[in-house]
């Protein structure tokens, strides 16, 4: 076990990324997960490791997506189950959403050890085991999904995932939210709503945003113009913004 001390200025990076490795030694998080968390560290960093302004806009409208939705979805992989399992499920508890684990490098002995890893903090139901769905346009093993989960579902929280697989979503005419730091991947240019923020900060932040929405009794109207007002290209064009700036600009 590693020691960090609170003082140190990377303390939040630091502790990230000692979960993913943990991820990996548990068998939750692959390889590739490590390389995934790299790039994304990267970015943050440019953010100064923060939530920006528009990032915070888009967190919002995603849980005024979430509250209109009529069977809302959140895909969790292993780095996701690995950086943020207890927040996951609260958003899920927040909105009324199913959870589907869902993985790009799909191994019968890491599905289950991400079910039984949301299971331990409190997850009820877990999807993506049955894999009787199919998303069309995507090769077979990356294309396994739960048909009365992601298959059915009308609004899809994918953090962090592939471009291909997120294209291939939002051709299946889902509302998609996408959690992705680098605002230039395919992935967060696809989403109705991309969230260019670090996973541990954007989802508590959802669902703090979820729950200020309804305790403020919002009404259909009210989210639906939320969800209209919102505009993901101004979004992108805000988070590329502030990497230039290197975090000065928003
Ligand atoms: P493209 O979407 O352009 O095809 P990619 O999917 O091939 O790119 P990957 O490296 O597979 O890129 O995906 C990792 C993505 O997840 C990167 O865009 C990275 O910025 C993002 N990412 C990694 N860790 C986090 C995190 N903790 N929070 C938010 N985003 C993250
Ligand atoms: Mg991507």
């Amino acid at each position: 076990d590693i020691e960090i001390p609170e003082s140190h200025p990377r303390y939040q990076s630091l502790l990230t990324r000692h979960r993913i490795e943990e991820g990996v030694e548990k068998g939750i998080t692959s390889r590739q997960g490590l390389i995934a968390q790299g790039r994304g560290e990267a970015f943050d960093y440019l953010l100064g490791e923060r939530t920006i302004p528009s990032a915070d806009e888009a967190a919002r409208a995603a849980a005024a997506h979430l509250l209109l939705a009529d069977h809302p979805v959140i895909s969790v992989n292993g780095n996701v189950a690995a950086l943020c399992p207890g927040e996951i499920v609260e958003l899920a508890a927040a909105v009324d959403a199913d959870i589907e684990v869902n993985l790009f490098n799909r191994t019968d002995e890491r599905m289950r050890a991400i079910v039984d890893h949301l299971r331990d903090h409190g997850a009820d139901e877990v999807k993506g085991l049955t894999a009787d769905g199919r998303i069309p346009g995507i090769d077979h093993e990356r294309a396994k999904v739960d048909a009365d989960g992601i298959g059915s579902a009308d609004v899809v929280v994918v953090p962090l995932e592939d471009g291909d697989r997120a294209e291939a979503l939002g051709a299946m005419d889902k509302v998609e939210i996408v959690v992705d730091l680098n605002p230039m991947s395919r992935s967060a240019q696809v989403a109705t709503v991309p969230i260019v923020d670090n996973i541990v900060r954007a989802v508590p932040n959802v669902t703090a945003h979820a729950r200020d929405l309804r305790d403020a009794g919002a009404t259909r109207e009210e989210l639906e113009a939320i969800v209209a007002d919102f505009d993901a290209d101004v979004a992108l064009d805000a988070a590329e913004r502030a990497i230039r700036a290197g975090g000065d600009d928003e």
